[in-house]
Order: C-alpha cells, then structure tokens, then sequence
C-alpha cells in the first residue's frame, strides 16, 4: 500500500470507529446511515484509494471537480453535491450528481425539474436549512420557512426530496440544533436528514441522521482550493 493510502485507511478506520461509538450509544444501525467522504479540493486519486477501501460514496462542493472526478472514477460510485447551486451550472451538476444536497431556491428546483426526465428515478434532493438567517451567504432556506418551501417544490415533476440538509454554525449545540432539524423532518414526513460533519457527526448520528458528510477526519486538512 502507498503511504498516502496507508494513512486514509487509518483515517477511514478511526471515522468507522467514532460512527460505531455512536451507534452504540443510539442503538442504530451501520446500515442506516451513508458516510459521504467529501473529497473537495484532494486530488481524484485519493478518492480513488478510498473506493479501493470500500467506499461508494463521494461528495463535491464544485460544479468543475465533480465533473472531473466523476469521468476520471470508477461509474458505480455514487456523487453527491453539497456546494452551493448557481443556476448556469445546473444541468451540467445534473450530468454527474445523483444527490444534491443543496438545494435552497425555487427558482433552481425549478430549472432542475426542467432537465430531469421521468427516468431519473434515482435522483433525490435535500433542502438545505440555513439556520443563520442573518448570514444569507451561506446558502439554504430559513428554517421558519422550510414547510412552505417544501410544499412548493414537491410538486414540481421528478424532484424527488429526501429530506433536510444543514451545515451547523460554529455556536450552535450540535445535540439541540440536529434534534430540532430531525424533528422538522419527522413533521414533514420526510425519510433522510443529511447532518454531521468531521467535528459533530457523532452528535449528527445520535439525532437521527442519515446521511453524514465527512472531509477532514478522513482526509485530512485541506489544501487551497485550486
Ligand atoms: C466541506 C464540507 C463538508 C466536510 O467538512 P469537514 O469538516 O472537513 O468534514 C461537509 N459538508 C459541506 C457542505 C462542506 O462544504
């Protein structure tokens, strides 16, 4: 094993720890939730000694490096994209994320629904919620007004929603901000919750989500984007 494989693999088996110290405490199962290795800005060839270890599933936050991972990686992998979404990128997003994670307009549900066909059964959608209103650059839907959004997108054609994605701002209590995003998810009858992150998954998994997205503990810190 090279040296840079060798030190992913240990990664990976510390992460696989941690997720298996929470699931104990929750008494879940491995098999409900999805590790998302977000390989943002580490080159495809990481991504590609951590599918020889096992994983199917790899996240993006560029419109660009996810089109080049995804042609230059093997095709059973299953892409995620969690950037935010600019609306002249959105077909070409559409070419090579099967989940997009970030999902916070009408006005991209829209477009999106626009490029989908009846075939694209596998594809699924998050809303992203935006719980520091004040800071509208980050991206996502005030939480007050996830119901209405949610209403108003689900009836486009093939957007399928799977439920609620968040990034945690850096004050918040991971336990009481995820258990509140989980319990919105329940009153929306909404079957995933994409939460957690390197330093708050355990919290994530605890509170019931289902999909984790994990960079840093895996990968390690991360270069300059190029
Ligand atoms: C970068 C990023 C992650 C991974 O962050 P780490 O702290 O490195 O695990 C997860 N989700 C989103 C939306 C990101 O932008």
């Amino acid at each position: 094993m090279s040296s840079r494989k060798e030190e992913l693999a240990q990664n990976l088996a510390l992460v696989e720890a941690r997720i298996e110290g929470a699931l104990a405490q929750s008494g879940r199962r491995r098999d409900e939730i999805t590790l998302i290795a977000v390989t943002k800005f580490f080159p495809a060839s990481d991504a590609m000694h951590l599918y020889d270890l096992g994983l199917r599933h790899f996240g993006e936050n560029r419109d660009s490096d996810g089109a080049q991972k995804s042609a230059d990686l093997p095709a059973d992998i299953h892409w995620h994209f969690q950037g935010q979404i600019q609306s002249r990128k959105i077909s070409s997003i559409l070419g090579w994320a099967q989940t997009i994670h970030s999902l916070d307009s009408y006005d991209h549900a829209e477009k999106c629904s626009r490029f989908l066909s009846a075939d694209d059964l596998e594809r699924e959608f998050f809303i992203q919620v935006n719980l520091e209103p004040e800071r509208s650059d980050r991206g996502g839907v005030a939480k007050p007004e996830i119901p209405a959004f949610y209403e108003s997108i689900r009836k486009l054609p093939h957007i399928k929603v799977s439920g609620l994605m968040c990034v945690l701002p850096l004050a918040a209590e991971p336990i009481s901000a995820f258990s509140d995003l989980a319990k919105l998810v329940d009153q929306l009858e909404l079957p995933s919750l994409s939460l957690g992150m390197s330093g708050d998954f355990e919290a994530a998994i605890l509170s019931g989500a289902t999909h984790i997205r994990v960079g840093s503990s895996i990968l390690g810190s991360r270069p300059d984007p190029a």
